[in-house]
């Protein structure tokens, strides 16, 4: 096992830009009407504004541009993969060209709005509606900051000691260094009129029936709170353990020394496959390889995220799917893979085998909604709760966003998209159909 401190991983993966980068990168922006990239935000941002506002020495009212619409502006102008989503519909992305770096004007404005200390908004009056929120995630907090604004009390319970859900315990710690998830929690919370409770885990210090008579409504963004079982025999050897539990040892461990195998092997093709793979090699692992078991071009993690993994020195295998586990005294010692072959979407093995020394597996093969939320008597749809386009459940008092609903994306953004629109809902249920919205 090898270890190193972990301040290495605490390098941020882009430097912010200084005042003079954002005024020339915000004076490439063509300020297109119609402008493509605010339909790809899943949060509606009026992104040539912001930039415009940037442009014109004003970033104070850029960042509230952008916290008008997702304020978890900060965190997403860090973990957004912009390159698939508002980046990928810039009218200058060509061969010749190259996009307006969205996310990065995003970081600069918010920055310069939270330094300051300054809350953009104060809470409405109280309307006298009491709203529990389950979960302090971006779902969860989204939902809670837009139901302050209009005036509702909010209560939020999450089971975990520190607030931000996997801002905190799952984003990579290049993505999101001094302490930033904690920072843009107080910052949301600095509106007023929201309580957060921790340890308190819903289906077993709280219960749904009496959440629903205690509170006008409810909001569920409690994520996706268990793993996958990979099916392998001797899943539980030493040095074997899930991706997302390592990653939150990492983000939880500031001052200790973590340790990584020698030759390291993740199991996945997303977004958790490649933050594991990085930190593990930054860790002083020697040999890191990401095995997938469809082509490179299906996997979900995006082409950004696979050329970091590369150059920091991961290799990553594809059309191979784990087989056999080899485990001597206890723990891992090697893996054993079939190759694999896709035809219309089918996966088969080739009947080839290969086998690879490793000491540490990793396995980041997806979550799934946790037993105690899918016994919540919720309609289920593909196992995550079912919700329209308000995000209400089949309860009408309950309503469910984020990783956790039916319309989940498994992105920051999504979950904080789906916490706003749930929010809006709950106010247009709590305050009548003429209710206005701040
Ligand atoms: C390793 C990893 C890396 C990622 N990297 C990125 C990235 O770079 N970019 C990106 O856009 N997305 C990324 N994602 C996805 C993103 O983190 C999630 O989509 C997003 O956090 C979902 O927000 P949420 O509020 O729905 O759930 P969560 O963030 O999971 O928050 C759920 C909260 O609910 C609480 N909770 C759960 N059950 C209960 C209960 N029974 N009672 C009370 N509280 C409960 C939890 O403690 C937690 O605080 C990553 C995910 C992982 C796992
Ligand atoms: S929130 Fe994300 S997708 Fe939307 S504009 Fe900002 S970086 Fe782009």
């Amino acid at each position: 096992m090898q270890s190193k401190s972990i301040e290495t991983l605490s390098t941020d993966l882009h430097a912010p830009l200084s005042k003079h980068e954002a005024y020339v990168e915000s004076d490439r922006c063509y300020f297109c009407h119609d402008a493509p990239c605010i339909t790809a935000c899943p949060t509606g941002i009026d992104i040539p504004l912001f930039i415009r506002q940037i442009n014109t020495d004003n970033p104070h009212g850029s960042a509230k541009t952008i916290f008008d619409e997702n304020i978890f502006g900060g965190m997403c102008a860090r973990v957004c993969p912009t390159e698939t989503l508002c980046e990928q519909a810039c009218v200058r992305t060509t061969a010749e060209d190259r996009p307006v770096k969205i996310g990065e004007l995003q970081r600069y404005a918010t920055d310069a709005l939270m330094k300051t200390g300054m809350h953009p908004y104060t809470a409405a009056s109280s309307s006298g509606k009491r709203v529990a929120v389950i979960g302090a995630g971006p779902a969860g907090l989204s939902c809670a900051h837009r139901l302050a604004l209009n005036g509702h009390a909010v209560t939020v319970f999450d089971a975990l000691p520190k607030p931000g859900g996997l801002n905190e315990y799952g984003i990579a710690a290049y993505k999101t260094v001094d302490n930033f998830a904690q920072r843009e929690v107080e910052y949301i919370l600095s509106i007023g009129g929201i309580d957060v409770m921790y340890g308190q885990s819903l289906g077993k210090d709280l219960s749904l029936s009496s959440l629903k008579q205690d509170y006008d409504a409810v909001f569920l963004g409690v994520g996706l709170g268990a793993v996958n079982e990979s099916g392998l025999d001797g899943a539980d050897a030493k040095g074997i353990e899930d991706a997302v539990e390592f990653i939150a040892r990492l983000r939880q461990s500031p001052e200790s020394s973590i340790q990584v195998g020698r030759n390291v092997i993740v199991i996945g093709g997303g977004m958790t496959a490649i933050d594991a793979a990085v930190q593990s090699k930054v860790l002083g692992a020697e040999n890191v390889t990401v095995v997938y078991r469809r082509s490179q071009e299906n996997m979900n993690a995006s082409d950004f995220e696979q050329a970091l993994a590369q150059t920091n020195g991961v290799l990553l295998k594809t059309q191979m799917q784990p087989k056999q586990l080899h485990v001597e005294n206890g723990a891992i010692s090697a893996l054993e893979f079939d190759y694999t072959h896709s035809e219309g979407g089918a996966l088969s093995t080739t009947g080839e085998t290969t086998t690879m020394q490793c000491d540490h597996l990793l396995m980041a093969i997806g979550q799934t909604l946790a037993q105690q939320v899918s016994e919540f008597g919720l309609t289920l749809k593909s196992n995550r709760i079912d919700v329209d386009e308000n995000q209400r459940t089949s309860d009408s008092k309950i309503w469910a966003g984020g990783d956790c609903a039916s319309n989940g994306e498994d992105l920051t953004v999504a979950a904080v998209q789906a916490g706003k629109l749930a929010a809006e809902s709950i106010h247009k249920a709590l305050a009548g159909s003429n209710a206005t919205s701040r």
